[in-house]
């Protein structure tokens, strides 16, 4: 078992093109550490790094307590797991899984028994004298997994290993990939793009934007209290929906559009700092669980009100994408692109319980939750607490 220490990590390409900015992260032993982000912002540079395929072009990286800037690939006591985890046709899944060993020339009873135990943990005891196209997509997978685990690394590297999953299976794979690593208690470091998969598999998520970390933090405090718009936006599904505000009268009404919403004293707790942003613009974020039909009994100040645009309805809930007489801050590079039907339409989405009766062309009253608001300078996009 090891941590992994970066610091002040940075890599230029050749080519003179600069892809990972300053980068300071420190994995724990035994920790999940997902690195998410959208294409291009460095992810798989980061982890190449770290496997040792790809130069440090400054700063220093650390395997426990060893400096390992210019050790070997083979001498980090890593393993890798690639979306491309090509198996051997034509050995068997055991001779698959204790290829490694027999190149380190392991007696033959060892790797045996090796194999046997990775098997067991994968839940491939019975698939071990089979060849990998009689396999399925999902224990292929977990044979690329056996491969890792009988080197018995301190660490794991993992670059979007799911993603040439079916979606179904991709879901279960989470839940397994998470338990192994539970059970074998390494340190791993864990590329994708897909925030859900960050977020339902990261002890700690950090996520990367053009080469640079934006925040390191737990799936929960990256949802309530992302420190930029870009965060903000990036995690959660359907994304947050964000509009320029204007907080009036010392900052007690918050005017969105033609329509103007009052703040508590306790959104001004949670936010002391909104108090130097009174009788100014700011940017303010309402995520789409954060919105609930409700009467129009409930006074304007609480609620806005919508024109539907689109109902999609999921059974659980429905995606309500409605149009609002408000600017809409729209964010380049977020991108989410397994739920891109959920984010097109409108100029907001609200996620609605089932039960309520609601087609396109409504006047629909939204409730905010006015406690769950998120803030951010117009300028800067920093989140303002
Ligand atoms: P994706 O999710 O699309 O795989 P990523 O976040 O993993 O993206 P990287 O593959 O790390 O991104 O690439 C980061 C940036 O560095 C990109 O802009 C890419 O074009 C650039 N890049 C990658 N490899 C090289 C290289 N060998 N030479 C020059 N630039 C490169």
């Amino acid at each position: 078992m090891a941590t992994v220490g970066l610091n002040g990590i940075n890599k230029v390409y050749p080519n003179g093109y600069h892809a990972v900015h300053d980068l300071t992260l420190n994995i724990q032993e035994g920790e999940f550490m997902v690195l998410v982000g959208p294409s291009g912002c460095g992810k798989t540079t980061v982890l190449r790094m770290v496997a040792g395929l790809e130069d440090i072009s400054d700063g220093e990286l650390r395997i426990g307590e060893r400096v390992v800037n210019d050790v070997e690939p083979k001498d980090r006591d890593i393993a890798m797991v690639f979306q491309n985890y090509a198996l051997y046709p034509h050995m068997t899944v055991a001779e698959n899984i204790g290829f490694a060993l027999k190149l380190r020339k392991m007696p033959k009873a060892e790797i045996r028994k090796k194999v046997e135990e990775a098997a067991e943990i994968l839940g491939l005891t019975e698939w071990l004298d089979r060849k990998p196209k009689q396999l399925s997509g999902g224990q292929r997978q977990r044979v690329a997994m056996g491969r890792a685990i009988v080197r018995e690394p301190s660490v794991f590297l993992m670059d979007e290993p799911l993603s040439n999953l079916d979606a179904k299976l991709r879901v279960k794979m989470r839940a397994e990939v998470r338990r192994i690593q539970q059970r074998l208690g390494v340190a791993t470091i864990y590329v994708t793009h897909d925030q859900i998969e960050a977020m339902t598999m990261g002890d700690r998520v950090a996520v990367l934007k053009d080469g640079r970390l934006q925040q390191c933090d737990t799936p929960q405090n990256l949802y309530d209290f992302p420190v930029n718009q870009f965060v903000g936006a990036f995690i959660g599904s359907p994304a947050m929906n964000l509009y320029k505000g204007q907080l009036m009268e010392g900052g007690r009404n918050l005017k969105i559009g033609s329509q103007t919403l009052e703040l508590s004293d306790n959104v001004h707790i949670a936010h002391p700092s909104l108090a130097s942003y009174a009788n100014k613009e700011v940017t303010v974020g309402i995520r789409p669980e954060g919105l609930k039909a409700v009467s129009s009994d409930v006074p304007r100040s609480r609620a806005l009100d919508v024109q539907v645009s689109l109902v999609e309805a999921l059974g659980s809930e429905l995606m309500v994408h409605f149009g609002l007489d408000a600017t809409v801050v729209r964010l380049e590079d977020v991108q989410d692109d397994e739920e891109e039907i959920l984010t097109q339409g409108g100029e907001g989405v609200a996620r609605i319980e089932p039960s309520v009766s609601v087609k396109t062309g409504d006047r629909l009253r939204l409730e905010v939750d006015l406690e769950h608001l998120h803030f951010f300078d117009p300028t800067t996009g920093v989140g303002i607490y």
